[in-house]
């Protein structure tokens, strides 16, 4: 069955400083939560914490209704029923592919065992290689079969640890596809580290953001790329064009010209316009820029331009716009539905 995960005033210090510092998160049953933030802000121990790889220095964890670690608790992780994909969590050498995946299913009747470690493997595509030991296989073919040992008992909340990382990009498409697909399927609750904004938006229903050991938003990836909380969570999700202005009555002036600034507090401010929201128009219309330099990304270009007023060139990703060769002139107009304005980090 499913369960929720919580934990409650999480504290976890390795001797001296705390590497996670009073973390609440509710995460239901069937929720798929991707812990997304730096390295080093403390993901995987969160991870490890729920795992019960770790005990925690202070506060609590719940899976449904059951304290698993908290004062004077602690379960064991192999009490826990939670399937565990972590990169410490190696493929065990002396047993092929098949006997890997059959380890997690022993308490199931032997054809039954069978049964599920055959499509748990080929939905990882790795059903061809049950014979083979750990040792004959990529890095990649190595997590796919780590994936498969790991949802092959249906557990009721999966903990995995850059479970996609060390795939090429189209295998990488292919097994978080089938992952999630899996997940739904059995109503699996998920916590999925990863350092990459891009996956987390794809499979997340609420993507956690952490820094320095505390969650700083929480929401459907939509809401953090959108209305991010601050200046760094607003970096996290975007390569934006930053530029300096000032903030006065909900407006932000700069040498690019004014934008709605709604929320921000009047005074020097960081106007953060996203690649995708410069538009190019013909020379002598809107903002005078001369394209420095265009590159071919695949679907779209990337363009560096020099805009009049600003030191720095500005980054466009665009498609078309074939008289926008290095060199051209050309009219700059800027989407302010594109444009996020924050308070400037005090020096
Ligand atoms: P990454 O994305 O690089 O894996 P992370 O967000 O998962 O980073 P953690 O691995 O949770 O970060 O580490 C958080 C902090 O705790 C880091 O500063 C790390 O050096 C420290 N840390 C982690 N495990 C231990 C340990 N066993 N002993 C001492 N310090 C540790």
């Amino acid at each position: 069955m499913p369960a929720g995960l919580s934990f409650e005033g999480l504290t976890h210090a390795f001797g001296g400083a705390p590497v996670l510092k009073d973390v609440d998160l509710a995460i239901e049953a069937g929720e798929v939560v991707c812990l997304l933030g730096p390295s080093g802000c403390g993901k995987t121990t969160l991870l490890r914490l729920a795992a019960g790889v770790e005990r925690p220095t202070r506060g609590r964890i719940r899976l449904d209704d059951r304290e698993v670690a908290g004062p004077g608790v602690f379960v064991e992780p192999e009490d826990r029923g939670v399937g565990l994909m972590f990169q410490d969590y190696a493929l065990f050498p002396h047993l092929t592919v098949m006997e890997n995946v059959l380890f997690g299913l022993r308490a199931l009747a032997a054809a039954d065992a069978q049964t599920a470690a055959r499509r748990a493997l080929a939905r990882v595509g790795m059903e061809a290689y049950a014979r083979v030991y750990p040792d004959r296989l990529s890095g990649g073919e190595q997590q796919r079969v780590a994936l498969a040992r790991a949802v092959a008992p249906r557990p009721g909340v999966l903990l995995m640890d850059e479970p996609f990382s060390n795939l090429d990009r189209r295998m990488r498409d292919l097994v978080r596809e089938e992952t999630l697909a899996l997940l739904r399927e059995m109503g699996a609750t998920a916590v999925v580290v990863t350092h990459d904004p891009e996956e987390a938006m794809r499979i997340a229903d609420r993507v956690v953001l952490m820094r320095k050991g505390a969650i700083v938003q929480a929401g459907p990836a939509r809401e953090l790329y959108e209305r991010p909380v601050d200046l760094a969570a607003a970096r996290f999700f975007c390569d934006f064009n930053e530029v300096d202005g000032t903030v006065k009555a909900g407006r932000a002036d700069t040498p690019l010209g004014l934008f709605p600034a709604p929320g921000a507090p009047d005074g020097p401010a960081v106007v953060c316009i996203r690649p995708q929201a410069i538009r190019l128009r013909a020379a002598g219309f809107c903002l005078p820029g001369r394209v420095l330099a265009r590159r071919f990304l695949g679907e779209l270009d990337l363009l560096e331009i020099a805009v009049q007023g600003l030191d720095a060139p500005v980054r466009a990703r665009l498609r078309g716009n074939p008289q926008a060769v290095e060199g051209a002139e050309v009219g700059v107009d800027i989407d302010p539905d594109e444009v996020l304005v924050f308070a400037a980090p005090s020096a």
